[in-house]
């Protein structure tokens, strides 16, 4: 039984007041279920980096878990705008989103680098949350899987099964980012069993069964239970609808 998994990507949104606001109304919202071995969703926030440290301090005890939009694949040294692992994981850290579209788009990201970022992540003990998904015209012209396959093998390469326990996968088809527009259950499961089945073939059965597999794109409260009612939809990653702590908790609701 895969636990689900429910984080939110606040994005380059949230002042540092803003943002603690949020934490603690997410944390006051889930403070009742103080277990962790019942139905509820792990959840994680990654809140901006300069709010890092107020809503990690303000989470610590929570359930609920802190992570980041990013990070560097080198350990230190004169790399000017990036963040390390040291620093994250001093933040109290467990979490970093890699290869989201939104980097892989404007920052030109390739799967080398997913891949670089993935490896130094799971060595310095951070989860990675690793983000693959087609655009529009991939999934117009038939080239959904493909596009998909070549993101997780490239992304994930020289991954081992053992270390898959920490990986999570995000599909996130692109077209369904921030524009209101869901993949249907049908459309997303079957895209999450494709992925299972490349992940099998890498690695193996056991590590393919072990893997969580979020659904990104347009998830709201109104769609999620059935997303995340499909068998290989094990959670969401949140956009928009994180930003506020009912539609965010509404979203966790619909995945206990
Ligand atoms: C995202 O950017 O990861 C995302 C899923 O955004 P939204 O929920 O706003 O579509």
């Amino acid at each position: 039984m895969r636990k689900k998994i429910i984080a939110g990507n606040w994005k380059m949104n949230k002042t540092v007041a803003d943002a603690l606001a949020l934490a603690n109304g997410i944390k006051g919202e889930l403070s009742g279920c103080g277990c962790c071995s019942c139905s509820c969703p792990e959840v994680v926030v990654c809140p901006p980096f300069t709010a890092l440290k107020t809503v990690g301090d303000a989470l610590a005890g929570s359930k609920v878990q802190l992570g980041c939009q990013n990070m560097s694949s080198e350990d230190d040294g004169a790399y000017t705008g990036e963040i390390s692992h040291t620093m994250l994981r001093e933040l109290g850290v467990q979490y970093v989103i890699l290869g989201h579209s939104e980097r892989r788009e404007y920052y030109k990201e390739t799967d080398f680098w997913v891949n670089k970022k993935v490896k130094k992540a799971l060595e310095k003990n951070l989860r990675p949350i690793v983000c693959v998904g087609e655009k529009l015209a991939d999934r117009e012209a038939g080239n959904t899987e493909k596009v998909v396959e070549e993101q997780v093998r490239g992304s994930l390469a020289g991954i081992t099964a053992e270390q898959f326990e920490n990986v999570v996968v995000a599909y996130e088809p692109v077209w369904a980012i921030g524009t209101g527009k869901t993949a249907t259950s049908e459309q997303a499961q079957e895209v999450h069993a494709f992925i299972r089945g490349i992940i099998r073939d890498m690695v193996g059965e056991k590590a393919a069964q072990g893997l969580r597999i979020q659904y990104g794109g347009s998830m709201k409260a109104s769609n999620a239970k059935e997303l995340l009612a499909q068998p290989d939809i094990d959670g969401g990653l949140i956009g928009g609808a994180a930003l506020e702590v009912r539609s965010f908790i509404d979203i966790v609701k619909a995945a206990v």
